[in-house]
This record gives C-alpha cells, sequence and structure tokens, in this order.
C-alpha cells in the first residue's frame, strides 16, 4: 500500500519573541510552553477529503509570506540590513508569526541541512576483548570521536573508535584531543551542512563562491545562531560539558529557535516559486527562466525527502515519504497539490492569496473569502449610489 507522506513534528502552545544584543529577531519557545508531537500530513489529508473547502496546511505559510511584505510599511526601506539582520516589522507581524508556530511550530531549517555533528575526540581505555584493540590502540588506550549522525531519518549519539596510528601524540585516559592534533583526514568539531534551503542553481552558484554550501564548520559559524540563549564555555576540555544537544531531543527543542530573518526570506522563496510554476507558461525568455528558477528552488525543497517502509497498526506494510524538517514536508504537499490531475492553481478573487491544487472552478480561496465577497456585491447592488458614481 502506498500511503503518500507522514511525520512527525513538534510545536510548543506558546512561542515568544528573543532579541540578541545586536538586535536579531528569534522566535523562540515560550519557557512556560507545552509541547506536543503532531502529524503535519492529518491537515493535509482532511484538505483533500474536504474538496476545495479546506486549504492544505502550507497555504497559512503562504498567506503569510503574502501579508509581510520585505519591506517596512510607508518607508521603502528594505526589510533587512545590508548585513541581512536587523528586521524591522510591525508589531502585528510579530504577533501573527508568533501565533503562526504556536499552530506549526517552527520550520527546521537548521535540521534540514545539517547532516553530522562532531563533537570531541577523547582518549578512552580500549576494552581488552575488543577485536580492533591490539591494532588500533596505543598502551591499551585509543582515539574516539563523539558525533551526531542521522541515520535513517533519526539522530543518534555515537562513539566512534579510531586508530591511534594516526594521532602522532599520546594522551591520557579521558583527555580530550586538541583541534590542533586531529589528523587532516578527520573532521574537525563542528557541523556538517548544505547551503541555505530552497535555492536556484543560480543563487547555490552564488552561495558556493560565499563558501556557505557543503561544508565542515565550527559551531560558531552557523549552528549557535539557531540557539541564541546557549552559553558556550570557552573551555570544551570536559566533553560532558559539551552544550549541544542531540538533534530533535526534548533539550534540542527547548533551547532552538529561529531567525525571523531567515523564517521569512525561506517562506518568500517558497511562495516566490509557488506562484512562479502556478503562472501561465510564458514564453519570454526571462520568464523561462524565473520559471526554471523556481522548479530548481522546489527541488532544493524536496531534498532530503526519502522514502519509508512503516508498519499499520494491522501490520500492513506501507511505503511513506518523510523529510527532516516542516518546510520540507510543506515542500512535498506543494509537489502532490502541483501535480494532482484535475486540479489547478489560482489567486483567491477576495484575498489574492495563491491557492495551489485548488478545485478547477473555485475563485475564492476558503468559504469565509467567498462569502466576504458575497456580502460585499450584496452591499453594493444595495446601495443606489455608487462609490464613484456621478450624479
Ligand atoms: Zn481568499
Amino acid at each position: 500500500m502506498f500511503e503518500p507522506a507522514g511525520g512527525r513534528w513538534l510545536r510548543f502552545s506558546k512561542y515568544d519573541l528573543h532579541r540578541t544584543e545586536d538586535g536579531r529577531a528569534y522566535l523562540r519557545p515560550a519557557p512556560e510552553a507545552e509541547f506536543e508531537w503532531y502529524d503535519p500530513w492529518e491537515a493535509f489529508r482532511e484538505s483533500r477529503r474536504a474538496r476545495g473547502k479546506m486549504l492544505a496546511p502550507y497555504h497559512d505559510l503562504l498567506r503569510i509570506a503574502e501579508e509581510i511584505e520585505p519591506l517596512s510599511a510607508g518607508t521603502g526601506e528594505p526589510l533587512l540590513d545590508p548585513n541581512g539582520r536587523k528586521l524591522v516589522l510591525e508589531p502585528g507581524n510579530y504577533h501573527r508569526l508568533l501565533k503562526w508556530c504556536s499552530e506549526h511550530g517552527l520550520l527546521g531549517l537548521l535540521l534540514h541541512r545539517v547532516e553530522s555533528l562532531t563533537l570531541s575526540y577523547q582518549w578512552r581505555r580500549a576494552p581488552d576483548k575488543h577485536p580492533l584493540a591490539a591494532d588500533w590502540s596505543r598502551n591499551g588506550l585509543w582515539p574516539v570521536r563523539a558525533a551526531y549522525f542521522r541515520i535513517n531519518g533519526s539522530w543518534v549519539h555515537r562513539q566512534i573508535i579510531l586508530d591511534a596510528r594516526l594521532f602522532p601524540q599520546r594522551g591520557d585516559d579521558g583527555q580530550v584531543i586538541a583541534a590542533d592534533a586531529i589528523p587532516e583526514q578527520l573532521p574537525k568539531p563542528g557541523i556538517s551542512i548544505r547551503g541555505p534551503i530552497g535555492l536556484s542553481q543560480r543563487r547555490w552558484d552564488q552561495a558556493y563562491e560565499e563558501q556557505q554550501v557543503h561544508q565542515y564548520q565550527p559551531f560558531k559559524k552557523t549552528w549557535d545562531a539557531y540557539f541564541p540563549e546557549l552559553i558556550v564555555p570557552d573551555d570544551l576540555s570536559n566533553p560532558d560539558a559539551y552544550p549541544y544537544p542531540l538533534p530533535t531531543s526534548r533539550a534540542f527543542w527547548k533551547s532552538y529557535a529561529e531567525p525571523v530573518d531567515e523564517f521569512l526570506l525561506t517562506a518568500w522563496v517558497f511562495q516566490d516559486a509557488l506562484a512562479e510554476l502556478s503562472g501561465e507558461l510564458h514564453l519570454a525568455d526571462e520568464a523561462k527562466r524565473r520559471l526554471l528558477d523556481s522548479k530548481q528552488s522546489l527541488n532544493d525543497f524536496l531534498f532530503g525527502a526519502f522514502p519509508t517502509v512503516q508498519l499499520s497498526e494491522e501490520g500492513e506494510i506501507q511505503q511513506q515519504w518523510t523529510s527532516p524538517s516542516l518546510m520540507g514536508h510543506y515542500a512535498l504537499m506543494a509537489l502532490q497539490d502541483l501535480t494532482a490531475p484535475g486540479r489547478r492553481q489560482f489567486w483567491c478573487l477576495n484575498c489574492g492569496g495563491l491557492v495551489v491544487g485548488g478545485h478547477p472552478k473555485a475563485e475564492y480561496c476558503t468559504d469565509r473569502c467567498r462569502n466576504t465577497a458575497k456580502m460585499r456585491r450584496k452591499r453594493a447592488n444595495e446601495d443606489p449610489i455608487q462609490p464613484g458614481s456621478e450624479l
């Protein structure tokens, strides 16, 4: 049986806004908030059953992208400063973002990009009976790399033993191996990370030039930016004191925050891509290029999704796609809507919002918009003097 997709995501009951000293705004769970796991695909399946009466959940993100403008109101100033950091939004917009998070959770932008974390290297006593002990240990000790990996879609903590012959100097039992004593062929403490999510080929090329993609980075470059309140000690010689929680663990979610600028930029890129793919096929070169860019951008949002084997309660084997982030799940949903037979994309005649996978004859995004438009028509008919009409 083919069950298109599923997955677990986490949302807190309440989020609040946090500002770092440099003025960067973050969305983070409120300290007293409760959390729950949910399946974002439940709402998607419901939207399919409701047949055009209810929109798939990613439309809420499209509305955010459409309603919060990249330009600050009135002044015409760009929303982001030249460093892409300080974001000037109307207070109402922040409120809207926080409410969105309490309904859906954060987008998981860091989890979408990170492939593994190397925490530390340490000398440890090798067990005598281990088959590699004789060859790989030196004076009964061997180096161990502590790391987090994403294996089969789940994050795990692993201690990987290494061959002591790679390391020129031996330390004492429990001693942390300093970064400059780590052989070149092994990753230094830090993360293995892909570039920003949702980029087209053109923008990837730019990101490559800026060395933002597919690389090992120290924690402080990208990782630490998602944990604005985490205090990282200067001395990391005690690996047990490492502040980095296992991704997707409870401790991780409690301290993970998403910068408002990245959240919005991602929403804008996603909305742009879907709007462009939903437009009419123009033949002008510029429009064709934009269409191609949008296709590539959506493909990048889809990257990292993978099929899984699931067992139903009756023990039936099911194939199900899943994704490392909420943003990835939304891209999978949009793909299903874009390719659903007999569905079309359109802009709501009342609010102007993009509808993906709508009913072929629908003109409004929701019943509410249809009713609002109906009321407006009714009022216009009842009012004998039309605004702007000549007396
Ligand atoms: Zn509407």
